[in-house]
């Protein structure tokens, strides 16, 4: 009942009581988990309408267009991923396009242990905070002669300083007590320098936050052995990812985290890992933990708390008392399995606990 969002207004689309959100499932899962997703909030009339975008690695930039003006008009997107051709230098990533040109410059994942989920530690509680705009994700690379690549890492002080508020106010307004700065400003002097310098200095306003900074190859090594001693971790671009990976294999894998992507005017709510998932696509074996608890998130920013309850209070049911696991969590339940465990639960939760 976490994730509380500092400076967080209420989205733009909203008619007759009901909140208009785009849905954008994208290649692999996305599309069969996005179904489920629409499932759930029918059944327990979540008040939400869905315009649906497709969108995949083969769209043109047209098509990219009409999907963020359809995300700006109604503020709030819930997406899968778009697969990246890796062996296409032209391609640069549509993900990574779609979260800089609306600007969602926090990426947020909330990693804890699930009891009945086999880890290899318990007692698991870290929030990560990414900078999802800038770093090694500028795109800017080019071979200046055969054998020889730039990529250029762009970094400022005024990204840098909207992240750090973003970890220290998401930590006072979540009772968080400490923020680790991940790092590695020992060898990348100038651009990571600058990025523990601004953090550090914010650690100043925030007297009742305990600050630490860590190096990245540290904070690995750190987290794989004592995860524990973490609890808010603010990072830039490249080493959020991989450490929120970490951190997610931490917690069970790719099936269960989701991951907020906020800016000053939208949020997009997709999993944690933002995988694609294509070789389980059509075979209802996917973990949906990950797209529901991404829903859940989103039904929380809309301010629709009793839904939000009710849905992940019916899926933790499901995954905690009930053991109803996929195969990647050691299990052999189907992704309906899930959904349907989870449908029944909320019927139960909803008729103990009408809404007023
Ligand atoms: P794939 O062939 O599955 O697309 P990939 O190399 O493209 O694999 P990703 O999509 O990034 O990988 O996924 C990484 C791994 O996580 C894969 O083994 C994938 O099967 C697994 N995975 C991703 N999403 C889920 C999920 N929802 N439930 C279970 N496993 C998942």
């Amino acid at each position: 009942r976490t994730h509380q969002i500092p400076g967080h207004r209420l989205p733009l689309a909203k008619y007759g009581g009901r909140h208009t959100v785009c849905t954008l499932p994208g290649d692999g899962i996305g599309p069969e988990m996005i179904a489920h997703i629409k499932n759930i909030f029918s059944f327990c009339h979540a008040p939400i309408n869905f315009e649906e975008v497709q969108v995949s690695s083969s769209l043109l930039d047209g098509d990219m267009d009409a999907a963020l003006l359809a995300i700006e008009r109604n503020g709030v997107a819930i997406k899968g991923n778009i697969e990246t051709k890796h062996d296409d230098p032209q391609f640069n990533s549509r993900n990574v396009e779609l979260r800089t040109k609306l600007d969602l410059y926090a990426n947020i994942l909330h990693c804890v242990t699930i009891p009945t989920v086999p880890s290899r530690h318990a007692g698991i509680d870290i929030v990560l905070i990414r900078e999802n705009t800038e770093g090694e994700y500028s795109g800017l690379e080019h071979e200046t002669v055969p054998g020889i690549v730039e990529s250029i890492k762009i970094v400022t002080r005024e990204k840098i300083e909207r992240i750090s508020r973003m970890a220290f106010e998401y930590a006072k307004a979540n009772g968080r007590k400490k923020v680790t700065a991940v790092h590695k400003a020992n060898i990348q002097k100038l651009g990571d320098g600058l990025f523990l310098k601004v953090v550090r200095d914010m650690s100043e306003e925030y007297k009742d936050i305990k600050f630490e900074a860590m190096i990245v190859d540290n904070a690995s090594m750190q987290l794989v052995s004592k995860p524990q001693q973490f609890d808010v971790m603010v990072m830039p671009n490249l080493y959020g990812n991989i450490i929120s990976n970490i951190a997610c294999g931490l917690v069970g894998g790719p099936g269960l985290v989701s991951g907020m992507n906020l800016g000053d005017k939208y949020a997009v709510f997709e999993t944690g890992t933002r995988n694609t998932g294509t070789s389980l696509a059509g075979k209802d074996i996917a973990n949906p933990t990950a797209f529901i608890r991404a829903s859940v998130d989103m039904l929380r920013y809309l301010g629709c708390h009793y839904h939000a309850n009710i849905i992940s209070d019916a899926l933790w049911k499901a995954l905690v008392e009930q053991k109803i696991h996929t195969k990647d969590i050691g299990g052999s339940n189907s992704a309906s399995d899930v959904v349907n465990a989870t449908l029944i639960n909320i019927e139960k939760l909803m008729e103990e606990n009408p809404k007023k």
